[in-house]
């Protein structure tokens, strides 16, 4: 099956570099597919968990908002924070998620709502693509090892 070449970019590093045969991600227009020789686009990213469609299986990145772009040759997201499985702290992501959770309870004035909204919603995407990578690596030892 043709494949594209998938970057996610932060300031900090490119987080990821690899030929994938699907990208699908929140952009503010929407859910988005990107196959190989999609038309060339720009758009905003939302936060979300972008799933990404490989030869072996699957694999998910967390990406906490920022712009994407459809060339020919390359699918490239510009994120603000973005990180793989490997990369993520699970207990940094519960304790943040803890704290916006106790954060929304209190609900006084002088809390910001949608700051601890975002922060929870980062903090559950990056649990979730713990969790699903994490589902997916089994599936795909499973199948390696029958
Ligand atoms: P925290 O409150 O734990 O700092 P946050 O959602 O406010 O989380 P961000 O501002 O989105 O953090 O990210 C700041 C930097 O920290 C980014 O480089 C991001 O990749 C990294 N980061 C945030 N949370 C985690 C985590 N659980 N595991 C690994 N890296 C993380």
């Amino acid at each position: 099956m043709s494949s594209v070449l998938f970057e996610v970019v932060t300031p900090e590093r490119t987080v990821l570099s690899q030929q994938v045969q699907m990208v699908s991600v929140l952009t503010g227009g929407g859910e988005l597919g990107i196959l190989p020789r999609h038309a060339p686009l720009a758009a905003t990213v939302k936060p979300c968990v972008v799933r990404v469609k490989l030869e072996e299986g699957e694999d998910y990145v967390h990406v906490s908002g920022g712009f994407l772009e459809v060339l020919p040759d390359r699918v490239t997201i510009l994120a603000k924070a973005a990180e793989t499985a490997e990369d993520i702290d699970v207990e940094r992501a519960q304790r943040a998620k803890e704290r916006a959770e106790q954060r929304l309870a209190q609900r006084t004035e002088d809390i910001d709502v949608r700051r601890a909204e975002a922060a929870l919603m980062r903090a559950l995407h990056r649990l979730e693509v713990v969790e699903r990578s994490d589902r997916a690596g089994r599936l795909l030892a499973r199948r390696r090892n029958s």
